[in-house]
């Protein structure tokens, strides 16, 4: 094994490069690189991607590995399973960290399993043994609890880091790029991107948002949610929902927080009509200040906020947005 530690660039539908990178380079830069003496890695692949290498660059990333494939232009995880497996098998890095996104989900537990690397997914926290095995703790019991695995010796190490866990650090050197050919064939692909439909947003996309505003069932009708919309443009916030909200109609799926939606990890996060469930609070519970409203005084989520204002919601938001607005404003 080398001691290269890696980092996968995370593709944007619109060819940039996620935040979720930069974080993970930068926390491999302040607390991996030093202990385990080699490189600092990136790893792109895609079609038309290695203008992207200077971006990786900026954040610490001395080499960064190339696989530029027209098969890879959409995202299919049999490209991307082949492409990644090929380069760990050949390269043998001692760790490869990615952002946990829905592609991730889709593709790294393949590549682990094929090139017989340590997986965890979904990292809160990372750190090193003395013999600088990779430890990771992650949710599990739909965040319950808090689990810390340690990894074996012997084999590549890889985990998923859960978006905002980790604060992005400029660190600017010029990255040495190193283009890699990876055979990648029709037959390859077995499923193939068709079309592909882009919904636009001027709200900040949910997973990387600094602040959520989100709304449960409490609100009662898909109208009411502009009560939410509104406080989020205030705020430039992303919008999120409970999955009460999303199966009653009020919201569309993607703005789903919890177990069986998006995992957020905003700065402020701003609870409103939420019960917090547990499958709720796996996706948001390391929000770093949670804010609720809520006109039950006994709901479980005020046990779990940093603010708590017990009202009812079209009387609090309106007059919260308005104050909020004005403060902004000065
Ligand atoms: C396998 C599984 C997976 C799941 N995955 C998810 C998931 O990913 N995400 C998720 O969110 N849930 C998930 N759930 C559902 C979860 O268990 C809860 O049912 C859901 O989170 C509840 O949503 P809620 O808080 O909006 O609704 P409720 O629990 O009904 O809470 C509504 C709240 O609104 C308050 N309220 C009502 N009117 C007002 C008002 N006018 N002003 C102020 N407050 C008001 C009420 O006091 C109440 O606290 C999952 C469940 C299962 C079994």
């Amino acid at each position: 094994m080398s001691n290269e530690i890696w980092v996968i660039a995370d593709m944007k539908m619109d060819g940039s490069i996620r935040k979720v990178s930069f974080e993970a380079l930068s926390e491999a830069k302040r607390s991996m690189q030093s202990k385990i003496g080699g490189p600092l890695c990136a790893v792109l692949m895609g079609s038309g991607v290695a203008d992207k290498a200077e971006a990786l660059g900026k954040y610490g990333a001395e080499k960064v590995y190339v696989v530029d494939n027209a098969h890879l232009k959409d995202f299919n995880p049999d490209g991307y399973v082949k492409a990644l497996s090929e380069l760990v098998a050949k390269h043998q890095p001692h760790i490869v960290l990615a952002g946990n996104t829905s592609f991730t989900e889709d593709y790294i537990p393949r590549v682990a399993a094929r090139t017989g690397s340590g997986l965890a997914m979904e990292a809160i926290d990372m750190g090193l043994t003395d013999d600088n095995r990779l430890t990771v703790k992650r949710y599990s019991h739909s965040s319950k609890a808090i689990s810390e695995i340690e990894f074996k010796a012997g084999n590549t190490m890889m985990a998923t880091i859960r978006p905002n866990t980790y604060k992005e650090e400029e660190s600017p050197v010029s990255p040495e790029v190193i283009n890699e050919q990876v055979d990648i064939s029709d037959a390859d692909i077995k499923v193939k991107v068709v079309n592909l439909e882009t919904k636009m947003s001027d709200r900040p996309e949910l997973t990387e948002a600094e602040r959520v505003v989100a709304g449960g069932r409490g609100l009662g009708s898909e109208e009411n949610f502009k009560y939410i919309y509104d406080l989020a443009d205030v705020l430039s916030a992303a919008a999120g929902a409970t999955r009460a909200a999303v199966d009653a109609g009020y919201c569309p799926y993607d703005m789903q927080v919890g177990q069986t939606g998006k995992a957020v990890s905003p700065t402020l996060y701003f609870a409103v009509a939420i019960s917090g469930a547990v499958q709720h609070f796996s996706g948001m519970g390391t929000s770093k200040v949670i804010v609720s409203i809520n006109k039950d005084p006994e709901t479980p989520i005020f046990a779990k906020s940093d603010y708590a204002i017990c009202g009812d919601l079209f009387e609090v938001l309106p007059v919260l947005s308005e104050e909020l607005k004005k403060a902004l404003a000065e």
